[in-house]
């Protein structure tokens, strides 16, 4: 057997840890990367973005030997807390067995692998470009700093993220769905500073949210002690980045809303008015493969909102599951290996892309609910008294591998269940002391239980 020269389109986060896997299992990879070295360069321009990592992300972190290193630079939010708009501040556990998702730096990550793959030996070429991708002789096109040229290459692997070269020509194959919008809100980021000796001026282990209905602040903690904030900000309408246009009414709009950041923001006027406003994407493409000739992955296959913490998480686990599918077939056998992960993986990227819309109103409204928050901890109780049957959308989404479409197609069996509950209980705790009420609630979490199994059964 020859093993494939495998060329990656991309050294982000999912195309250097993609490459990492294949290197370990024995392949020739090289990558071409559009940007400058970021471990030469400040390509983040000063900023310091960080993502939540979850339990995808460190099974792929893990099969490739690097979690323990990360680690040590991953901080713990064991849940989120909610700032209201008088001040008042509440927690809200993530997991009913203290689980956490993990404020990660996006440009320590970033480095730390381009560093790994490249001492696996991987060949990563900065500052080349793919400008064109021909699918059927598998010619990329690369703009570099000599000049341009053609490259026939083995293998491709497309995870040049959501404007993905790779992807744009796959769109145009016959009998491809493809599919990529905008929502209508936009993010900007902000900053609160570290305290004195690296402290923290909020609590540091908790994603913190400034639900306020159409729009939300979010932050999470980084490892010096300071936070990056986010703020998801309708592009038009009232209030939005439109309406909001001189200092008055910027700093008018923040202290009606946001008046506990504000103090801990020195900055924030000028960082609202001199950071860039980004906006969010969703792309869909029922073509992941061609042949035993390209793939795509991560970003480039699936880009999604961010509300449910998942893109990277996403793109990592179709890493993983892409190194699995090597396994199992011993490397050879690539149109088997190509199809193996399309069938697996589409539909999971449809799905997760479809969670994330939803958690939006989640996150900017619902968390301030007292309705969902009862919800919740009836959840959390089900959870804890119905271990082997019942786990929550958002447990598997961010705490377990079950798989996204699995997750999502439960989603409507879990509100079921809510809705047989409220519908038939007057008290829920009070009623918790009852032998009776228990063995009928009982009944309906063994009746979830089964639509669930069967959901899982034919996913
Ligand atoms: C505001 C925000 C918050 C987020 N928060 C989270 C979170 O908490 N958790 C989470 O899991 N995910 C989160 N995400 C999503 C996450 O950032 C992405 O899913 C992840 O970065 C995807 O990685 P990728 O490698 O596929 O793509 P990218 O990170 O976009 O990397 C693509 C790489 O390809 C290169 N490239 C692009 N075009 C070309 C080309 N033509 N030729 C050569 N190279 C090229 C780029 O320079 C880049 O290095 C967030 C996203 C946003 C916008």
């Amino acid at each position: 057997m020859t093993k494939r020269n495998i060329t990656i389109l991309g050294a982000g986060l999912v195309g250097s840890l993609t490459a990492i896997l294949l290197k370990q299992r024995g392949y020739e990879v090289s990558i071409f990367e559009r940007r400058p070295d970021a471990r030469k360069t400040d390509i983040y321009a000063g900023r310091s973005i960080n993502l939540a990592m979850s339990t995808r992300g460190w099974h792929a972190l893990e099969k490739a030997g690097l979690k323990d290193a990360m680690n040590a630079i991953a901080i713990p939010m064991y849940g989120r807390e909610i700032h209201a708009i008088d001040g008042n501040i509440v927690f809200q556990p993530y997991g009913k067995n203290n689980e956490a998702i993990y404020s990660v730096s996006r440009g320590e990550l970033n480095k730390f692998l381009i560093d790994e793959a490249e001492k696996l030996g991987v060949q990563i070429n900065f500052e080349s470009k793919c400008t064109y991708t021909d699918i059927a002789s598998n010619t990329i096109t690369i703009e570099d700093l000599e000049g341009t040229k053609n490259i026939k290459v083995d293998l491709l692997i497309g995870s040049d993220g959501a404007f993905s070269s790779l992807r744009n020509a796959y769109a145009f194959a016959d009998k491809t769905d493809y599919q990529h919008f905008y929502i209508g809100h936009g993010y900007k980021e902000l900053h609160i500073p570290a305290a004195e000796n690296n402290g923290y001026l909020m609590k540091k282990e908790a994603l913190h949210i400034w639900p306020r209905k159409n729009y939300m602040l979010i932050a999470l903690p980084n490892m010096d002690g300071s936070f990056t904030l986010t703020l998801f900000f309708p592009y038009e309408g009232e209030p939005s980045f439109k309406s909001l246009l001189t200092d008055e009414e910027i700093i008018a709009f923040f202290k009606e809303q946001f008046d506990d950041a504000i103090t801990l923001m020195p900055n924030y006027l000028n960082d609202y008015k001199t950071n860039p406003t980004s906006s969010l994407v969703t792309v869909k493409i029922n073509k992941w493969t061609h042949l035993d000739k390209s793939l795509l992955i991560g970003d480039a296959a699936h880009a999604i909102v961010p509300f449910y913490g998942q893109g990277m998480n996403a793109g990592f686990e179709d890493a993983t599951t892409l190194a699995n599918i090597i396994d199992k077939y011993k490397g050879e056998n690539w149109t088997s290996i190509l199809d193996e992960y399309a069938a697996s993986r589409i539909k999971n990227g449809y799905a997760v892309a479809q969670l994330a819309l939803n958690n939006f109103i989640e996150m900017r409204d619902l968390v301030a609910d007292p309705a969902f928050i009862e919800r919740k901890k009836i959840e959390k109780e089900l959870g804890l008294r119905y271990p082997n049957e019942y786990l929550s959308v958002y447990e598997m989404v961010s705490f377990s591998h079950t798989p996204y479409a699995v997750a999502l197609a439960t989603t409507e069996a879990q509100h079921e269940l809510y809705q047989t509950i409220i519908n038939n209980t007057t008290n829920f705790w009070e009623q918790l002391n009852d032998d009776n009420y228990i063995a009928q609630l009982s009944i309906w979490v063994k009746q979830y239980s089964v639509k669930a199994n069967n959901i899982l059964a034919n996913a």
